[in-house]
């Protein structure tokens, strides 16, 4: 169990560039502004998706074979900020739906490729939320 409790800080409403990565995007935006802490919520469009599935049994994220090359909507995208080697690190999960409103989710990572995003950012002020490798999932999880 782990359990902190941290203030509002600065509210950040972005629109992302089109064909812009949409992990790298926020991920920099996070960094740039030094957003130590805190939540995001993105709506929006993909021209392709690249998303993550992390195997329990290898303790390996595979990615390629979770790679949709075609345009969907962002039904949800919501994460995390926090820090990782000594920088803000985002930890995102998408939903998607394609044109006939089937979705498909998992862990977002860079390779994304942004139609349209709305992004709004929460900071979250306290002490620092720190990740390090977790021995158990050999995840990099909140100390
Ligand atoms: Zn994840």
């Amino acid at each position: 169990m782990y359990l902190k409790q941290y203030e509002h800080g600065r509210t950040y409403v972005a629109k992302l560039n089109y064909q812009s990565d949409l992990y790298e995007e926020i991920n920099k935006i996070c960094i740039d502004e030094n957003i130590k802490a805190g939540w995001i919520s993105i709506i929006g469009a993909v021209s392709s998706l690249k998303l993550g599935f992390y195997n329990q049994e290898t303790k390996e994220y595979i990615y390629t074979t979770y790679a949709y090359d075609e345009p969907m909507e962002i039904v949800s995208c919501t994460g995390n900020i926090s820090l990782k080697d000594g920088k803000p690190f985002c930890h995102l999960h998408i939903t998607a739906a394609d044109k006939k409103g089937r979705c498909i989710g998992g862990h977002l990572v860079a390779g994304t490729a942004v139609f349209a995003g709305e992004v709004i950012i929460q900071e979250l002020l306290g002490e620092d939320l720190v990740r390090d490798i977790d021995e158990e999932t050999k995840l990099s999880l909140w100390k």
